[in-house]
């Protein structure tokens, strides 16, 4: 694109909430034909609320949870600990991306996260676990002792600009897909409410780069779009990133593109104003 029109796409894309980090995002821009979209925070808000906590003793399940996860960033982190009047003060924490979270609570070393990070899930949590998840929850497992005591079910709300904006997309001819480290069943639940078929879930941070890659060196042109702290490689991973909503200083440093509006039309919104200012240079 000229300089001129370069100029008139920035102005226009700001005053819709959209900032183009300069040349590259502009040119990737219009050659996008994948959006890989992350789950939450990014179609869903991000404002999780605890649903339920599994276990002989939930209530010790859920002091022990929200003390770890003092020290985390992730939406799930905030959920739990404001379920709790006044968390106990965690020693040790150590937080471990896209996994969980762990932290020595009143002598005790307790893990929050994935079920694989702690142990396996009992059989007497099982039948109640796979429900929570088939109703579309997040299901964290925290764990003590080397094994699962029990589980916080956590809801989350897709975001009412998701479904419009995925048919954008696709209106556009772009392929979407829904990639998360979170449950298959949780993350299919999400995809079928905002009409995405391709979903690739339960999937750890490096599992979410070597997707990428792989669909890369398959000939595709991906833009990735995240919003939370542990999007920042990933974004950094695809064509183009596009950072959402309010964001952390790490996702916005590793996109290409960032999006000060809390709404997602502002994705296929920027694609599109890419893709008009090189048809205006022809
Ligand atoms: P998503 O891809 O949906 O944005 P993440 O990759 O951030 O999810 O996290 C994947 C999974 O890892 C979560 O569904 C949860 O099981 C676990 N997890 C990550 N961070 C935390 C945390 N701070 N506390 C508890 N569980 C976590
Ligand atoms: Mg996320």
């Amino acid at each position: 694109a000229t300089p001129m029109a370069m100029v008139v796409a920035s102005g226009r894309g700001a005053r819709r909430g959209i900032f183009l980090k300069g040349h590259h995002a502009l040119e990737t821009s219009r050659r996008v034909d994948t959006v890989v979209l992350d789950k939450t925070g990014t179609l869903t808000t991000g404002r999780m609320t605890v649903v339920s906590v599994l276990g002989s003793a939930p209530d010790l399940v859920l002091e022990r949870a929200a003390a770890v996860e003092r020290g985390s960033e992730h939406a799930i982190a905030s959920a739990v600990v404001s379920s709790v009047p006044v968390p106990a003060e965690p020693e040790d924490f150590v937080a471990l991306p896209g996994l969980g979270a762990r932290a020595v609570v009143s002598g005790v070393a307790v893990t929050v996260g994935r079920p694989d990070l702690v142990g396996e899930v009992p059989a007497s949590l099982a039948a109640e676990w796979a429900t929570a998840e088939e109703a579309g929850h997040t299901v964290v497992a925290v764990g003590w002792d080397a094994r699962v005591q029990g589980a916080v079910v956590l809801a989350d709300e897709v975001k009412l600009s998701a479904a419009p904006a995925v048919a954008a997309l696709k209106q556009a001819g772009l392929h979407p897909v829904l990639l998360s480290g979170d449950h298959e069943r949780a993350a299919r639940h999400v995809a079928d409410a905002v009409g995405i078929d391709e979903v690739v879930a339960g999937v750890l941070p490096e599992g979410k780069l070597a997707f990428l890659a792989a669909r890369r060196a398959a000939g595709a042109v991906v833009a990735m779009v995240g919003d939370g702290v542990n999007d920042g490689p990933a974004l950094a991973a695809a064509d183009l990133g596009l950072a959402v909503g309010s964001g952390t200083d790490v996702a916005l440093d590793a996109a290409d593109v960032i999006l000060v509006r809390d709404d997602l039309t502002a994705v296929p919104e920027a694609l599109a104003l890419a893709r008009a200012t090189h048809r205006t240079i022809r």
